[in-house]
């Protein structure tokens, strides 16, 4: 699952105790550790090898060069939303024909930026923006490749803010109009429309919306050979589960796999996988510091320094992270953070059979139930309610696990709030791969 194991009741990323890197750089911190980004994207790869597929990392998952560059010496492509991200991708040493681009707003400029680059697909959302960018390849005298952005209309049975391929969704195409779509544009020189692109929303906790929406995609490819169009390429999106630690069932790569392959075996696609969470999340945690703690009432406040702006998860998608202390008493580790696991042995599973009693809000004897809150003048600044956790003290150091996805990517600086610095362990190394910001950061800009 990851390499967030205790040790002697200590919170250990890889082989370093996370308290003494937070001694070292201060809270609020995020934490990654590359053997996890690396065993991840390592378990994706093996289990969709028979489909020899280019992964492509979602950028915006987790931004950080460093951590990119992780995923980059094992082979990963990109899948990037935006100029900003193409940057990246090609700045953390990203091959251009492995960098995939989707979005529904592309600027001319953005576009232009990724032609020069000469990325490997554009994923297109509209016919509007299939002539703008037939428009500017005529202008540049290129030709680039497409992949029509499909909505092939299942319910991931995700959160609303996430689900992207129902009907009336503000992303891609539905399959009707995909056929309209290669009609009017399957021919044109400057864009050779040769791909399908799909992705159905995040988290998708289970197989079945994926089996449904290639299902829908394959007739539809099959349909379109049939009218003429040959498609090359399927993009089968991102979206795979993480384990929160929470009491959800999740896939493990494998089970995807096993559900996926099947459809696409011996149909001779390109076959892109876009994984952006089951790569990152449980790869960082976010450390924060106990500042205080409150009554008020009969509800018992534990106050940290971090906040909604560091992550937003629990406010915006009422998200759940797991928060232990780093340091604990023996009998209050979770069986599945229980060891003395090098980062060189395997991984736990991810399954809810390391759970214990105390691990899902459930109180034991001795423990506290909380609010975890922050310092950002919001009400809906928390990052976790009517929480069971050990006996804390103001100066104690909380682990937020899973936090690598959708973590510091969505960070802000409301309240004036400096963004937290992010580190990088591999084994028992570390370093800062971005340092905190300062006051100076927060005005660099502004103009009198
Ligand atoms: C966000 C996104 C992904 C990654 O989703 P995860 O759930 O993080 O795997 C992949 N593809 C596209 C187009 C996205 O927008």
């Amino acid at each position: 699952m990851d390499h967030f194991v205790y040790h002697d009741g200590r919170l250990m990323c890889e082989d370093v105790a996370v308290e003494n890197i937070a001694a070292k750089v201060g809270t609020p911190l995020y934490l990654y550790s590359a053997n996890t980004l690396r065993s991840h994207y390592r378990r994706i790869a093996e289990a969709f090898a028979e489909l020899n597929p280019t992964i492509c990392f979602s950028v915006k998952s987790c931004q950080n060069l460093s951590v990119c560059r992780v995923l980059q010496a094992e082979g990963s492509g990109f899948d990037v939303v935006s100029g900003g991200e193409l940057f990246r991708a090609l700045q953390a040493g990203g091959e251009p024909e492995k960098i995939v681009f989707a979005g529904v707003g592309k600027s001319d400029a953005e576009i232009m930026q990724a032609m020069t680059s000469r990325i490997g697909y554009f994923n297109v959302e509209s016919e509007a923006e299939m002539e703008n960018l037939i428009r500017l390849a005529r202008q540049q005298g290129q030709v680039v490749r497409a992949a029509l952005r499909v909505n092939p209309d299942v319910d991931p049975r995700t959160h609303r803010y996430t689900s992207t391929g129902k009907k009336e969704s503000k992303f891609g195409v539905d399959l009707e109009r995909a056929r309209r779509f290669f009609d009017t544009y399957g021919r044109t020189d400057a864009v050779r429309l040769c791909g399908i692109h799909l992705h159905i929303g995040s988290p998708v906790n289970s197989v079945e919306p994926y089996v449904a929406a290639l299902t829908r995609t394959l007739e539809l490819i099959d349909q379109l050979a049939t009218a003429g169009f040959r498609v090359e390429m399927v993009d089968i999106g991102g979206g795979f589960g993480a384990y929160y630690d929470n009491d959800q069932q999740v896939p493990v790569a494998a089970e995807y796999a096993r559900a996926i392959i099947p459809l696409l075996r011996g149909r001779g696609l390109q076959v892109v996988l876009e994984p952006g969470r089951s790569i990152s999340a449980n790869a960082g945690i976010l450390l924060t510091r106990v500042q205080y703690l409150k009554q008020s009432g009969e509800k018992q406040f534990v106050i940290i320094d971090a906040a909604m702006n560091d992550l937003i998860r629990p406010a915006l998608y009422e998200a759940y992270h797991h928060i232990w202390p780093a340091k604990v008493e023996e009998h209050f580790i979770p069986n599945h953070r229980r060891g003395l696991l090098s980062h060189s042995a395997a991984p736990a599973e991810a399954s809810g059979a390391g759970k214990c009693q105390t691990d899902f809000g459930v109180p034991a004897e001795g423990m506290i139930l909380a609010d975890v809150v922050g310092p950002v003048c919001e009400s809906g600044d928390f990052l976790a309610k009517g929480r069971a956790l050990p006996p804390v003290q103001a100066g104690d150091l909380l682990a937020v696990f899973t936090a690598g996805a959708y973590g510091f990517v969505m960070s802000s600086n409301y309240n004036s709030r400096p963004r937290a610095a992010e580190v990088l362990v591999d084994g028992s190394m570390w370093r800062v791969v971005r340092r905190r910001e300062s006051y100076a950061d927060l005005i660099r800009g502004e103009v009198d």
